[in-house]
């Protein structure tokens, strides 16, 4: 039954060997510019690859600027401190995302609430959190608190689940209403907008990372994006340990962190920037291919950009009948040398994030039981 599957995939990579789920695509480029940092000697906390890949990302992006960090996990830690997320507040993101998304909130010793997500987006869900906010939710001034526990509500937190943008619209109308920041994980969707609108450029901050994994790489990455320039100045001096110009006191003016991106990395990352058109294409193509290909498949639904959407198909992902079926899949992709993952287990079925208040998460468990990723790379000759 999966043996077509199987063929497909080993004739889209011209290979009988292991298939990885998702590999980085490394050219000519990318040595050379890795080399150019290298002869340079400027490797570490300052390079002007560091400073042209902040310009070049914002550019991309749309987006007045970019402050780029060690991964994207530091990135999504500090822009939830900067959108004002302190210590004994709760902030409202998915059950179904990479447990960074919620870390990164804890990171902050702030309680993260677990809103379910659409079966359309697979990101959270704008029906689900305004049934949460209606119920649960109470404006006092200009903040907003849960009723239920008394702490503020101070950032919401949409996650675009293997780049398939969330329905940012009604997100950014439920956060203005309310009067809740959003900061955007869009550490997935490099290369994928709503609307017109890059991904990560609607809330008052977005995060991308760079990892290994993710659409382009620089080993490891992330970047703070943001249309305010006093929140990327602060963006910029919280990251780089807090210190004053001076030219040679070191004055910091408040604790700081170590977490700017080495001018190593971003060298490789400028050169990795200037493909990611090329990436893009050719992950598109095989989008494509699995969507024509699952047409002829009774057993799973292939899952497609949303309406009004252009994803970056980061990771593809079919969604199988059920949960047998998921497992079934699972094994005989991966018995052959074939990388395939079920989604990730939902974050309040994680111990560190059992106790946390959720709403009615039906889509998110739906989802989770049904969901696997199917080799994503890019081929080698984008
Ligand atoms: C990859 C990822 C991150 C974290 O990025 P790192 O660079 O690995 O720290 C955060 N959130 C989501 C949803 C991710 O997929």
């Amino acid at each position: 039954m999966y043996s077509e599957l199987i063929t497909f995939i080993r004739r889209w990579y011209l290979t009988d060997d292991f298939i990885p789920l998702h590999e980085p695509r490394f050219k000519k480029t990318d040595r050379e510019y890795v080399l150019d940092a290298i002869d340079s000697t400027f490797v570490s906390s300052v390079g002007e690859y560091v400073n042209r890949f902040e310009r070049e990302l914002a550019a991309y992006l749309g987006a007045r600027r970019a402050v780029v960090t060690v991964n994207g996990t530091a990135a999504l830690g500090v822009a939830l401190g900067l959108a004002g997320v302190k210590a004994g507040d709760e902030v409202i993101t998915q059950p179904l995302t990479f447990v960074a998304t919620a870390n990164a909130i804890a990171h902050n010793n702030a309680t993260p609430v677990f809103v379910d997500v659409n079966l359309d987006t697979l990101g959270l869900c704008p029906d689900a959190l305004e049934a949460f906010l209606d119920r649960n939710g109470e404006q006092r001034g200009k903040q907003t608190f849960n009723k239920t526990t008394g702490r503020p509500i101070s950032a919401i937190v949409p996650m675009h689940t293997f780049g398939h943008p969330c329905r940012m619209d009604r997100l950014v109308a439920l956060a203005d209403q309310w009067n809740i920041p959003i900061v955007e994980d869009a550490a997935e969707s490099l290369g994928s907008s709503f609307l017109s609108h890059h991904c990560g450029t609607f809330g008052q901050l977005g995060v991308l990372s760079f990892n290994g994994n993710k659409t382009i790489t620089c080993g490891g990455g992330g970047a703070i994006v943001t249309n305010d320039d006093k929140l990327a100045d602060r963006a910029k001096h919280l990251t780089t340990t807090a210190k004053l110009d001076h030219p040679w006191e070191y004055v910091h003016d408040e604790i700081g962190y170590n977490y700017r991106m080495p001018n190593l990395n971003a060298a490789l990352a400028c050169a990795q920037l200037g493909q990611l058109d090329g990436i893009l294409k050719d992950k598109r193509k095989l989008a494509t291919a699995y969507s024509d290909f699952f047409k002829g498949v009774s057993w799973c639904d292939y899952f497609s950009e949303p309406r009004g959407c252009t994803s970056n198909y980061w990771l593809n992902a079919v969604i199988t009948k059920d949960k047998d079926q998921r497992d079934a899949l699972l094994k005989a992709t991966n018995d052959s040398g074939i990388m395939t993952r079920p989604i990730w287990q939902l974050m309040p079925d994680l111990k560190m994030y059992q106790g946390c208040q959720r709403g009615r998460l039906k889509n998110a468990r739906w989802l989770q039981e049904r969901i696997v990723n199917l080799p994503s790379s890019a081929r080698i000759d984008v």
